[in-house]
């Protein structure tokens, strides 16, 4: 398939019911809780879901109009907190899901936010860096005083990066009055190392993926080196997941991403991977050192460790059967849904979920937070050493309350979150 028909391909993919995926997901931790009825409707819905229609001078000189989403679901724990993601399939319901599943994630690592999602529906691939460059700072200026370092803080998703969040910042700062500039730096995170950026925020996500993979061998005295696994993503969280697992021995076979699939049973060197797609306009087809195999065939290919680090709704009952790998890592958010997950737990396959397996990422941007508000410097070193430990205490506690309550993970991470929240509530109580 060329390019063009595989992203045509990717563009039909449905995302309709991430919204009921983590709503089920939700009322069944819920229930396990019992989590108070006046706090279950309050959760149920999103705080704010804001929608902006703003025109961009494209490179011919045409004006194109474009829609930006930024849905702010709970901010009981603090300013809303999550990512922005620029895909042909972002629209209201993907936000809102990605919202609450923002919510649970920085519940659940002990961070003093909220959750909040948003992003632009387009394709990137066909826009130049520089008409990227206005679309973001026309989205920015579009957003306004909904976003702000104390209330809302958008960080990098699909298709958005470090590059993205220095022109946001720049934009939000450029717009502020001139004393309050530079104290607004931490509206977004994710920004490159040289603006204020967070040594090692790049690598936080799939370091954090790696880890629970590791945390969840050490619970299994199981050693990783030869252990086969296959990414699918190769972009930021699958790339990095891939070079730290690759490090401890384990040895990537396959590989997916938007424009195709590729597998090596006799392993696929993960940085000459990286080097490829960096010459290939970022694709990993047509790779040299391994073989093109069917997008349908990608799940069901021999591994021990299967980490989606996509998009939402990939792993469903059409699929679940094939899957050989007794281990899901679940890098993206919301990779797989409800019915495929039944049956892989009939199966006995272990599923890290998400709001636990990624939230190295969200952590990462809580230390970036914390560096630009105390006008601090860490070393690349100091933030890993962190990362570990803040991600060993969140793993541990999953697993612990899973194996004590007799729960999966997800119900278990789901549990934990939702009760931190319901105190708060409680605490507070409801305003008048
Ligand atoms: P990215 O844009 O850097 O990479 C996305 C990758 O997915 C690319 O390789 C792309 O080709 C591939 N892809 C897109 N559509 C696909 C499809 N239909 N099938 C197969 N591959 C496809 O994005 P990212 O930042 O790595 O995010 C990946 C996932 O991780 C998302 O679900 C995101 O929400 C989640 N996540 C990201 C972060 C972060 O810090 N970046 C944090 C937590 C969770």
């Amino acid at each position: 398939m060329t390019l063009v028909a595989e992203i045509k391909e990717t563009k039909k993919q449905p995302v309709r019911g991430m919204m009921d995926n983590v709503m089920e997901q939700f009322n069944s931790a819920a229930d396990k809780i019992h989590l108070h009825p006046n706090i279950r409707k309050i959760l149920s819905i999103t705080n704010n879901e804001i929608v902006v229609n703003f025109p961009v001078k494209m490179d011919n000189g045409d004006v194109e109009i474009f829609r930006g989403y930024r849905v702010q679901h709970n901010n009981a724990l603090g300013p809303y907190k999550g990512g922005l993601r620029y895909h042909p399939t972002v629209d209201i319901d993907a936000a809102r899901a990605l919202a609450m599943w923002m919510t649970w994630k920085t519940s659940l690592a002990g961070l003093p936010y909220g959750g909040g999602k948003g992003g632009i529906q387009l394709d990137p691939t066909k826009y130049s860096q520089s008409e990227l460059e206005r679309i973001t700072r026309r989205f920015t200026f579009a957003l306004a005083d909904n976003i702000g370092p104390e209330h809302d803080i958008p960080a990098p998703d699909v298709n958005t990066n470090s590059q993205t969040m220095a022109w946001m910042a720049d934009t939000y700062m450029s717009t502020r009055p001139p004393a309050e500039r530079t104290a607004n730096q931490h509206v977004v995170t994710g920004k490159p190392a040289g603006s204020g950026g967070l040594e090692g925020r790049d690598r936080a996500t799939g370091y954090g993926v790696f880890l629970s993979i590791k945390f969840w061998a050490e619970k299994k005295d199981m050693c990783l080196t030869g252990k086969k696994f296959i990414v699918q993503g190769f972009g930021n969280v699958g790339y990095w997941a891939a070079h730290f697992l690759e490090k401890e021995g384990a040895v990537l076979v396959a590989v997916q991403d938007a424009f195709g699939s590729i597998e090596n049973q006799q392993g696929i060197m993960v940085e000459d991977l990286l080097d490829y797609t960096k010459a290939n306009k970022g694709s990993i087809v047509d790779y040299p050192r391994a073989t093109h195999i069917k997008k349908s065939d990608f799940f069901a290919t021999n591994c021990d460790i299967c980490i989606p680090a996509a998009l939402g709704n990939q792993i469903t009952s059409e699929n679940a059967l094939q899957i050989n790998a007794t281990l899901i890592a679940e890098g993206a958010n919301g990779p797989t849904n409800v019915e495929g997950e039944k049956i892989l737990l009939e199966r006995g396959v272990s599923i890290i979920p998400d709001i636990l397996c990624n939230s190295g990422g969200v952590v990462g941007s809580y230390y970036e937070w914390l560096q630009n508000r105390n006008g601090e410097l860490w070393q690349l070193d100091e933030v890993m050493a962190k990362l570990e430990k803040k991600l060993r205490e969140s793993f541990n506690k999953v697993h612990d309350y899973s194996e004590e309550e007799n729960l999966d993970m997800r119900t278990a991470a789901y549990c934990l979150a939702i009760k931190r929240i319901e105190r708060a509530y409680i605490e507070r109580g409801i305003f008048p």
